[in-house]
């Protein structure tokens, strides 16, 4: 038995308009469920996840937890935080809700709401890494040679055997996150993840190699790939009974 806790915080307060849908994409269904549900069910069900903190727009609360928390029974969820502007200050509110419910040392493991297909595995490996480490971040390999590009002009080519593509969850001791979420505050430094913010302050992060099916699902092809992913688990699961 581990002393401190594991605790997930889903970040699911964007507004979803890169899908064109008239709902947040995030209730769009995925194989009969709403994306975010199933993304807050594998937290759910994993035995190594003891609260969840969702993050959702203020006027959306009532509708999520109503047609998701209630709906599907999600019994670990501790609070509906009220988003921010940006995901990192959605991710703030989250750590700032939580506060008087945590340990410095329990490890928050911070998910986006639209991605659904993620392991127990990969949430095991990075508990682990996040204990020993300032922090760890789901990656995979970049399979594709990525530019730097400037006004159209590249204007380099980094070696990309260097390069990986940071996903989500990234898990941290809750001391390690808030004070380098408090410090990006101060400063006024806007990241695209959370790793970002650890690093800047000098923190030693680890990747845990994820998969490639841990997408985002942002836009409307993503959901037909989402829908093709679990499609093939499920065969797999066939053929390996
Ligand atoms: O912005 P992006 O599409 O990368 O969103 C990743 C996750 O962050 C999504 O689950 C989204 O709902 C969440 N987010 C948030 N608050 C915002 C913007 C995005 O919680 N202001």
């Amino acid at each position: 038995m581990f002393l401190f806790k594991s605790i997930a915080l889903i970040p699911a307060a964007g507004m979803g308009k890169r899908m064109g849908a008239s709902i947040n994409k995030q209730y769009l269904h995925l194989d009969g469920m709403p994306i975010v549900a199933r993304t807050i069910s594998v937290f759910e069900r994993s035995p190594l996840i003891d609260a969840i903190y969702l993050v959702i727009p203020a006027e959306e609360i009532p509708y999520c937890r109503e047609h998701v928390v209630e709906a599907y029974n999600f019994s670990k969820v501790a609070a509906i935080i009220p988003g921010g502007k940006e995901r990192q200050h959605s991710v703030m509110n989250g750590l700032r809700g939580m506060s008087e419910h945590v340990s410095d040392g329990d490890v928050i493991l911070i998910h986006d709401g639209v991605r659904p297909l993620i392991t127990e595995e990969v949430l095991r490996e990075s508990i682990e890494v996040a204990r020993s480490h300032d922090g760890a971040v789901v990656a995979v390999p970049a399979k594709d040679t990525i530019k730097s590009v400037k006004n159209s002009i590249i204007t380099g080519t980094p070696d990309r055997h260097t390069l990986w593509q940071a996903q989500t969850p990234q898990a941290f001791r809750y001391s390690v996150i808030y004070s380098a979420h408090q410090a990006a505050e101060t400063e006024h430094y806007l990241g695209t993840d959370d790793s970002s913010l650890v690093e800047r302050t000098g923190g030693l992060m680890r990747i845990v190699q994820g998969d490639y099916h841990n997408i985002k699902i942002t836009t409307s092809e993503d959901l037909v790939l989402a829908e093709a992913f679990l499609a093939f688990a499920h065969k797999e699961r066939i053929h390996n009974v």
